[in-house]
């Protein structure tokens, strides 16, 4: 396909919640959604950046830099093919989670090409997905047992728990305790170090299904050491970037169930090629979230149908994080505790593109440029033209409402 016009948008829904985690509290869903034209289709993708470089080093900023004066021109005018795009792209070191907003319109345009779902188009199996909720850390134990008590009747296959310093040991056995033999794992998101093993010592007879991510996000050494000292297994999360890491990690021992965020990874086909690798070694992987919006969780849900997405997915209802989402009809949750895979063409909802108008801080429009031959445009050259922003960072039509985001001042 012949990639026309990309469309960046930085958006901010308000949770219903805040969503707190040992790195710091989220009140809204900030991020970046990437609009890819096409053949005349257009294909839809998120940037899970948030606005603070916490869960990895990238941020909507830096995202917006690179997509806008690498990564973008360097597609606009060629014909590219999703699953080209680690190797096109590999010049270019890391920002991950840019290149894979990316991609993911791409793999929404090819299904849509194609004219199948996008869980077809990447090979899944399922028709539905067993999903869990993700608790974060709350003022007080009884917020938390109260918040479990909520979800649990929805049907959630498990919950999971973060977990923090002066947040755990006790945090799990009183769950435990209340709620008795329901599916539960623990994710530290990379608050300790491994001085503080007899923490996960402590937790190892609670029957956990998985510690997710103890140690330190650039550390395959330590978990190895850590998991070799407990009989609950011990998920990566951070820590696998790249298909590679995921191999190292294996080899070593790090780790026996992979949590795989195809955000992280650069995209969906090396999130393909973890999944295929890990299936090949008999270890299971489940879908992490970032809390996407309904653009990045309808992808989310057609890559969580492949056949080794074994363990439940972080995968919720829209109505857990927003009380309107951007698609079209929201995500919902059956009362078997399962979310089904949508089987319509590419991602299987419709975009609410008013809405996104509504939500939006910042628009940019780059066009391939007429005149100029295929394949001429060079990352880092200005091969993109922008369109000038409408006033405000509107995009185009948007109107805004009171209490829309768009009336706070970014940051
Ligand atoms: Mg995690």
């Amino acid at each position: 396909m012949i990639v026309e016009a990309v469309e960046l948008f930085h958006v901010r829904l308000p949770l219903v919640f805040p969503f707190e985690t040992s790195f710091g509290r989220e009140d809204d869903k900030d991020c970046l959604l990437v609009r890819v034209e096409a053949g005349g289709r257009a294909g839809w993708g998120e940037v899970s950046t948030m606005p603070a470089p916490l869960y990895n080093e990238e941020t909507n900023a830096t995202a917006w830099h690179v997509l806008a004066d690498f990564l973008i021109p360097a597609l606009l005018g060629k014909d590219v093919r999703p699953g080209d795009l680690p190797d096109r792209f590999r010049a270019i070191r890391r920002h991950h989670m840019a290149k894979a907003g990316l991609e993911a319109a791409l793999w929404d345009l090819q299904a849509q090409e194609q004219g199948t779902s996008l869980a077809r188009a990447l090979g899944g199996t399922r028709d539905r997905i067993e999903v869990g909720v993700s608790l974060g850390i709350e003022p007080a134990l009884g917020e938390l047992l109260d918040r479990v008590d909520r979800f649990l009747p929805q049907g959630y296959r498990r919950v999971k728990l973060k977990i923090k310093p002066g947040w755990d040991v006790e945090v799990v056995r009183a769950v435990r305790r209340h709620f008795g033999d329901i599916g539960l794992q623990v994710d530290a998101n990379s608050a300790y170090t491994l001085a503080d093993a007899p923490v996960f010592r402590a937790m190892d007879d609670e029957g956990l299904l998985m510690i997710e991510q103890p140690l330190a996000e650039d550390d395959i050494v330590d978990h190895a050491q850590l998991q070799a000292q407990l009989k609950t297994p011990i998920c990566l999360d951070e820590s696998i970037v790249t298909p590679d890491d995921a191999r190292k990690a294996l080899d070593l021992g790090s780790c026996r169930v992979i949590n795989v965020k195809q955000a992280r990874l650069g995209g969906v086909t090396n999130a393909v090629r973890v999944h295929d690798l890990c299936q090949r070694r008999g270890v299971p992987v489940w879908c992490g979230g970032m809390l996407e919006t309904g653009v990045g969780r309808a992808l989310n849900l057609a890559l969580a149908s492949l056949p080794n997405f074994s363990l439940p997915a972080d995968l919720s209802a829209s109505d857990r994080y927003f009380e309107q989402d951007i698609i079209d009809p929201p995500v919902s949750l059956g009362p078997d505790g399962t979310i089904a895979v949508p089987d319509g063409v590419g991602l299987g909802f419709r975009v609410l593109e008013d809405r996104i108008g509504r939500v939006t801080l910042r628009h940019a429009r780059f066009k391939a440029t007429r005149g100029r031959p295929a394949g001429s445009a060079r990352p880092g050259k200005t091969a993109a033209r922008r369109r000038p922003e409408p006033e405000g960072g509107r995009a185009p039509g948007a109107t805004r409402r009171p209490g829309e985001p768009g009336r706070r001042p970014p940051g």
